[in-house]
């Protein structure tokens, strides 16, 4: 699948975010356009879930936000056991988790292989 990842636009400030919010976080506008954020991105911060809600069947968990430069960041699932920060991700479309019978599919982070 070659989803790319879209995050979204205010009219009023300009402010990017992802995933979508009701009102910009910044100037509780509610007018929202969709912009591409670009296939790469740095691991800013992070956190290991170890205790995951009932029906997840992927434990340890890691989310994390990542800057795609510009100060335009997203949140999500990073995809490696070892995170640091600084290190260079990128968005890919798959699997996130199973709940209950259901598979979750959305974007998670992917370490990009350097040499
Ligand atoms: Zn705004």
């Amino acid at each position: 699948m070659n989803q790319r990842l879209t995050g979204f636009k205010c009219k009023s400030c300009g402010r990017v975010m992802y995933p979508k919010h009701e009102r910009c976080l910044s100037c509780k506008g509610t007018s929202m356009g969709e912009v591409e954020l670009g296939d790469q991105c740095t691991l800013i911060t992070y956190t290991k879930l170890y205790t995951l809600p009932e029906g997840i069947e992927m434990p340890p968990l890691t989310l994390g936000i990542v800057d795609f430069g510009g100060g335009v960041r997203a949140f999500g699932q990073i995809a490696t056991d070892e995170p640091k920060m600084g290190m260079k991700l990128r968005p890919v479309w798959g699997k996130l988790r199973r709940l209950g019978d259901k598979d979750i599919y959305g974007f998670k982070f992917e370490p990009v292989e350097s040499g």
